[in-house]
């Protein structure tokens, strides 16, 4: 389902799953570690960076162009693939730029990415987009067949990363002889979970048992220039040439209680959290993302949506270096 798609090996996969505490009525948590899959800190954009920077080489490009909040993690782990793959690497970022780089800015840098402040305040990703394309254009002018991915690089050839993320996830719970109630994402730009779900429905397809794919949205209104999850789904699907095969409408749920006021501004719920998980497991959470993702699960336990017994997987997305950005850690 995948041999026939252009990809570069940055991603360290299989990463590990692990059993985490029991939560709620009785749930056993396991943590997937895609927050280890190596790529300049890792993290969930890995899994997607080895099909579009498969995808950019075998066109020919020569820079890679992307688009995110001051603190994106997908711009930095762009940012370490180029200079794994060694492509010029630009940066369009919210905000202006600081007197000194912190945290995920510290590290593109590091990696050799050049960034480019717009400006834009944090959750204006139209304004963002119109950056990256305008930049995309005079890149390309420069004779550099630049590949220019959007936000969180959510396209559907991204997002196929998660559709294999999701059959590697399913055969190690086979391997531990564990059928989970619910594998939950925290999801922004949409491209994780609309993979998890082709790789679902490519798996309900062949008749294996599936558990459900749950979104905790952690961002308001991403959709700039984007389909929607069904469609990247279903066009996911279609790369992965199963043109019958289509995601279930039924099947997408995204839980945007978890938000709070609104992307990047912390929470009660999500300090707790990566307070929690800290302590736990030694597991490193951010304030924007995995934070308030893993919120949403402790919450949903706690609502009793998992039972006694039900094993449940969080998809362990990453954000680390979002702690060393100034008001990274909960205080
Ligand atoms: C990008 C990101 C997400 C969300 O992934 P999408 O595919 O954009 O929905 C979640 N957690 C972290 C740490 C991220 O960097």
């Amino acid at each position: 389902m995948f041999d026939h798609l252009e990809r570069t090996r940055l991603a360290a996969t299989p990463t590990a799953l692990e059993p985490g505490p029991v939560i709620g009525a009785g749930a056993q948590l396991w943590i997937k570690r895609d927050d280890l899959t190596g790529l300049g800190g890792g993290g969930n954009k890995a899994r997607k960076l080895e099909f579009l920077c498969g995808d950019a080489v075998a066109r020919g490009s020569r820079a890679l162009v992307t688009v995110g909040a001051a603190q994106s993690n997908h711009c930095r782990m762009t940012a370490a693939a180029g200079a794994a793959l060694g492509l010029e690497v630009h940066l369009v970022l919210s905000g202006d730029e600081p007197p000194v780089a912190h945290g995920n800015q510290l590290l593109s840098q590091l990696f050799g990415a050049q960034l480019h402040f717009t400006g834009a305040a944090e959750s204006h990703w139209g304004e963002l987009e119109i950056a990256r394309e305008a930049l995309t254009a005079e890149l390309h002018a420069d004779g550099l067949a630049p590949y220019s991915m959007p936000i969180g690089g959510s396209t559907a050839i991204g997002a196929v990363g998660y559709a294999l993320g999701f059959v590697e996830l399913l055969e190690q719970c086979a391997e531990r002889r564990i059928e989970p109630r619910a594998v939950v994402v925290t999801s922004s730009s949409g491209g994780s979970h609309a993979g998890l779900l082709a790789g679902r429905a490519a798996l309900a397809a062949l008749g294996s048992a599936v558990p459900d794919v749950l979104a905790i949205g952690v961002a308001k209104g991403v959709n700039a220039g984007l389909p929607d999850v069904v469609e990247l789904g279903n066009a996911v699907l279609d790369l992965m040439e199963l043109h019958d095969t289509r995601i279930d409408p039924d099947d997408v749920e995204v839980d945007t209680r978890w938000i709070g006021e609104d992307y990047a501004i912390p929470t009660v719920a999500g300090d707790a959290a990566v307070r929690w998980a800290a302590e736990q497991g030694g597991w490193l959470l951010d304030r924007t993302y995995s934070g308030k993702g893993l919120s949403g699960v402790l919450g949903l336990a706690a609502e009793g949506r998992f039972g006694h017994g039900d094993d449940v997987v969080f998809i362990h997305t990453g954000g680390w270096p979002a702690l060393f950005a100034p008001g990274g850690v909960p205080g």
